[in-house]
């Protein structure tokens, strides 16, 4: 089982990620001071289905965690 964690000092909200979660769980959110939007992971809404690992982020911004076996 993994979630998906998303590092926002990566994120340029490119919003590549976005179309690839299918559970919705991915949204883009502005976080202040940085006037850049940048995806964040609703974890009760993500199953970890591994859809947006590599390649989807060019940044490489998004980690899959396992979180148990
Ligand atoms: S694909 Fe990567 S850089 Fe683009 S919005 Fe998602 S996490 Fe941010
Ligand atoms: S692992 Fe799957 S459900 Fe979780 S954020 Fe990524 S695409 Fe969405």
């Amino acid at each position: 089982m993994h979630e998906a964690c998303i590092d926002s000092e990566l994120c340029d909200g490119c919003q590549d990620c976005l179309e690839c979660c299918v559970y919705d769980a991915i949204a883009l959110v502005r976080m202040p001071p940085s006037k850049r939007l940048k995806a964040v992971v609703d974890l009760d809404r993500c199953c970890g289905c591994l859809a947006c690992g590599p390649p989807i982020c060019p940044q490489d911004g998004i980690e899959l965690r396992r979180i148990r076996a």
